[in-house]
């Protein structure tokens, strides 16, 4: 029988995660659906103040008592293995519930999602080998050593759109640098996390990772305002971004925020058409469009902008939208049905401002059941619609027109969010022109979506604050301490001799 059937048939319970089990259910039942077809595949029991109190007051001890903090790089690289081994051992199941979960293709899920998963925890177990500190010395005989500590208990906040691959990012990198850690993933998409905790706890020290369930003004509210936990690292909404910031604050506590995006796909005519076409569909329209790093803002320069146009659209159109789990699906349904009525909206406001609709603005006809909505296409007048300015976390890309580059680059940057920026052209003095114009985080010139982990990921602007990846994620997780060592006696100005 299959883990979807399975699933529909005796709903999983999702509970909190505690030192090392799950506690009994008892807080109040939300119900989680398969996107593709609305049935009751979970019921998670959300964690209240007192619970996420277990929780946190659990890995603070692990964390001051506990051998995590103090294991050798050898024992945390171990584990961390384990980790990593133990999520492909279950890719196949991990990639089938993250589909039903989510409604992300199964394509996707078991080619990128889950691997990726499990690469975040050889990733980190190999840059702990190799991130060392510093050490300056003075002629007068002073040692000053930078070293980096954990920074304590780290509480990690994650979206519903990618939740197995970017928690486990999370997870990685605090374990790494000998943290403990309280996770929350979105109560809309549980699943995946729920069961990689569940799998994986028990290659760690007891008290290590620990799971909290529940919705965000609830559950992730207690987490952040909680006064033993040390720093929030959160993806997910700007508006949400700005509420853990103000709760944070009150403790002057260090957040990381991943949030928001409205990234900007530049075709320039000197582009290799045939191949910007196959990377600004791919690089809008994946993950079912609900990527932080959607370049879903394309602008063309006006000598191929028709012929590119009109192909966008007739592929747009022809995408093959249906369930998650057949193997052809190119794009599963939206996560619920208030983000379909979302996307309707913007097709509507788009055209009440003047943009033209090329393809989709409806709800998918295939099936009545499930949230399918028609992958869309827009080409837009300027840069000041609410379709071109907003974040629609959908299938739906906007076209624009340009000219000059100097006109795109103002364009590409006149938006409140600074995430990504892509670039398609065959001049590499372009591409890196352009890329050093553009205020993004990130560059892509010529591909879609790499993610190097080498390479810090984050945003300028409302996009974010800190980055994540080797540099940026030590630096997230760790507090920098210096340590000033005097080699012999120094001569200095003896005080209170006089008294
Ligand atoms: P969201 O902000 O609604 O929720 C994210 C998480 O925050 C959830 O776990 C939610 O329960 C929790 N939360 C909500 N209110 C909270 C509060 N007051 N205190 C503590 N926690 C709270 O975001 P979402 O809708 O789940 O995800 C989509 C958003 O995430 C998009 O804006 C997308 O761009 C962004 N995102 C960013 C990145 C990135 O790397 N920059 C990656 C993926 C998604």
């Amino acid at each position: 029988m299959s883990l979807r059937r399975r699933l529909q048939d005796e709903p999983k319970t999702v509970t909190s995660h505690i030192g090392g089990r799950f506690v009994a259910a008892a807080g109040k039942p939300i119900d989680i659906v398969d996107p593709a077809n609305e049935a009751v595949v979970a019921v998670l029991h959300e964690a209240d103040d007192a619970e996420v109190d277990r929780a946190v007051s659990v890995a603070r001890n692990a964390f001051e008592n506990g051998q995590w903090r103090t294991a050798t790089t050898a024992q945390r690289q171990a584990a961390l293995m384990a980790i990593h081994d133990c999520i492909l051992e279950n890719a196949a199941e991990l990639a089938e519930l993250e589909s039903v979960d989510t409604g992300i293709p199964l394509s996707q899920t078991r080619g990128m999602h889950v691997p990726r998963a499990a690469y975040n925890f050889r990733f980190f177990a190999e840059t702990i080998n190799q991130s060392g500190g510093d050490v300056f010395t003075q002629e007068q005989g002073i040692l000053s050593m930078v070293t980096h500590e954990p920074i304590g208990v780290c509480g990690l906040i994650g979206p519903w759109n990618m939740p197995l691959g970017l928690t486990a990012m999370k997870i990685a990198g605090a374990l790494a640098f000998g943290n403990t850690c309280v996770v929350k993933p979105s109560e809309l998409t549980p699943l995946t996390v729920a069961r990689l905790v569940e799998l994986v706890s028990g290659l760690l020290p007891e008290g290590v990772l620990n799971l909290v369930n529940g919705r965000g003004h609830i559950t992730g509210a207690a987490l952040v305002s909680h006064p033993r936990i040390d720093m929030v690292s959160f993806t997910g909404g700007t508006e949400t971004g700005r509420a853990i910031l103000a709760a944070l604050a009150e403790g002057i506590k260090l957040p990381a925020m991943e949030l928001g995006g409205k990234s900007a796909s530049i075709v320039f005519a000197d582009a290799d058409i045939d191949y910007a076409l196959n990377g600004a569909l791919l690089g809008s329209f994946m993950n079912n469009g609900q990527m932080c790093l959607a370049g879903s803002r394309i602008f063309v320069q006006r000598a191929v902008a028709e012929q590119f146009i009109e192909r966008f659209a007739q592929r747009t159109g022809r995408m093959a939208v249906g369930d998650p789990l057949v193997e052809e699906t190119e794009i599963g349904p939206m996560i619920n049905g208030a983000q379909c009525e979302r996307m309707l909206h913007y097709a509507e406001s788009g055209a009440k401002q003047g943009a033209t609709l090329l393809t989709g603005g409806r709800l998918h006809q295939a099936s009545n059941r499930g949230f399918f909505a028609e992958p869309t296409a827009m080409l837009a007048p300027d840069n000041d619609l609410a379709i071109c300015r907003e974040e629609i976390f959908g299938p739906f890309a906007t076209l624009q027109i340009f000219d000059e580059e100097d006109e795109v680059i103002a364009k590409a940057n006149d938006s409140d969010f600074g995430l990504v920026g892509y670039v398609w052209t065959e001049g590499l003095e372009r591409g890196l022109r352009v890329s050093s114009a553009l205020r993004t985080g990130t560059v892509m010139v010529n591909t879609p979506i790499v993610r190097d982990l080498r390479t810090g990921f984050g945003g300028y602007k409302m996009s974010g604050l800190g980055r994540e990846g080797a540099k940026g994620s030590r630096a997230m997780f760790t507090e920098e301490k210096a340590t000033i060592i005097a080699r012999g006696k120094r001569q200095f100005p003896h005080m209170g001799l006089n008294g």
